[in-house]
């Protein structure tokens, strides 16, 4: 067995913050929207957060599906 880091990787990303490419941490993150349970079906959106590995900022995108 091999200890991994789910659902995590590494990509360059422009941070807004450094003005410049830097390495950022990617993960997906379910996360709810509404604590409304007859939307709950709906209220949980994934979404692509980004950490820059060199100012700590985070970003986090929606992922919409059509
Ligand atoms: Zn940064």
């Amino acid at each position: 067995m091999s200890a991994t880091n789910e659902g995590q990787d590494e990509m360059a990303e422009r941070c807004d913050n450094c003005g410049r490419e830097t390495p950022h941490t990617v993960s997906v993150q379910i996360m709810t929207e509404s604590s409304r349970p007859e939307n709950a079906e709906y209220s949980r959106e994934p979404y692509r957060v980004s950490e820059c590995r060199v100012c700590g900022t985070q970003t986090a995108l929606r992922m919409n599906n059509a």
